[in-house]
């Protein structure tokens, strides 16, 4: 089966829907038909400015999230990325093939750097991209699912295990990008022209897979819609409904079309309270479930403590060959 790789960053209290319906959904559907990697990216989390307990909290709530989504760790393997220190010993080596300027057009760190001021940002926020890499060669994944938004790391990590290979003889698997079809994008809810983001969203643009159901029933009733009244899917014109019914559309298997029809002469009042009791009925059992694996957090660490042996597993033996190939003396 073929090998696919992917993290999720322990920056927020909760996951959004946007990344739910966006990426993690996914995640849960490859268990069946890939060998599944999925960890936790804590050495991510800390590029630009954290707060320990709160890292270590968000560590457990998310891995929590992903178990209560469906993740199985008995199907895929789920660990925290600094529980294998391969990750940052490869990053390491790739450090030493990357160069300056290469790293220095990666437009994630432009964003992100010119907000927080370019003498502030860190040089791991620079060579975020550069562990991103490590993170998915270690494993010699061949598909990467990804967003637009990681597009261009994705390009820097097949730059980077072409040139290893070449230089070192071959090593990496060469990863392609897993675009998958059907995939919703949401939007903010007060600004349906950008994306649902944790960073950029407003509270009421945004929607947490933890949040308490009447607050998250409130801020689908008061979304920003648009003029007119009909309900049509039509993102251009009415970025507002459109979201709307893509996330209706996602929760429930139904399609735009078959939803168009359903609310022909309805108002958007009508649609509103349906969805927002969709998104409850969604979350509920996500949040039941996330709340279970908390309650135990011993029994939570011992199953990432075995995710974390499976992935040692897989990705020392990556990191001894690269040791080996660029010329380390191995250990007697
Ligand atoms: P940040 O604002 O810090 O970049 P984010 O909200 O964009 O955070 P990420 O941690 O960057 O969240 O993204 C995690 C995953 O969720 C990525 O695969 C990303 O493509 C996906 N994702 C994020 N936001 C959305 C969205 N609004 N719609 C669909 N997918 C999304
Ligand atoms: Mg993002």
């Amino acid at each position: 089966r073929p090998r696919v790789l992917s993290g999720i960053q322990p920056t927020a209290d909760s996951f959004h829907l946007g990344n739910y319906l966006g990426a993690l959904r996914n995640w849960v559907g490859f268990q069946d038909s890939h060998d599944a990697f999925y960890c936790v990216v804590d050495l991510h989390a800390i590029t630009a400015g954290h707060e320990p307990k709160v890292l270590r909290q968000r560590t457990r709530v998310s891995a929590a999230q992903l178990l209560a989504i469906g993740i199985d760790p008995d199907r895929s393997t789920l660990f925290v990325q600094s529980h294998v220190p391969e990750h940052a010993q490869l990053a390491w080596v790739l450090n030493c093939i990357t160069g300056f300027g290469e790293a220095s057009r990666m437009t994630q760190f432009k964003d992100k750097s010119a907000k927080q001021g370019a003498e502030r940002a860190s040089v791991g926020l620079f060579t975020y991209p550069v562990l991103m890499a490590a993170d998915i060669l270690l494993y010699q994944a061949d598909a990467v699912p990804v967003g637009e938004d990681q597009r261009q790391h994705l390009e820097l990590t097949r730059d980077l295990a072409q040139r290893f290979n070449t230089t070192y003889g071959p090593t990496f698997v060469m990863p392609e990008p897993f675009i998958v079809r059907d995939t919703a994008k949401i939007t903010d809810l007060q600004d349906p022209t950008i994306k649902m983001s944790k960073s950029a969203s407003s509270p009421n643009g945004l929607i947490e897979l933890l949040e308490d159901p009447a607050r998250v029933a409130k801020k689908i009733r008061s979304a920003v819609t648009d003029t007119g009244r009909e309900i049509v899917y039509d993102p251009g014109h009415k970025p507002g409904v459109s979201n709307l019914l893509s996330i209706y559309s996602a929760l429930t298997g139904r399609s735009l079309d078959d939803l168009v029809l359903a609310y022909a002469g309805k108002g958007y009042g009508d649609l509103k309270k349906d969805l927002a009791e969709v998104v409850v009925e969604a979350i509920r059992p996500i949040q039941e479930r996330t709340r279970m694996y908390l309650e135990d957090p011993a029994q939570l660490d011992k199953l990432l403590a075995v995710g974390a042996e499976k992935a040692r597993a897989a990705s020392s033996a990556t990191l001894r060959r690269v040791y080996d190939r660029i010329g380390f003396l191995a250990p007697a």
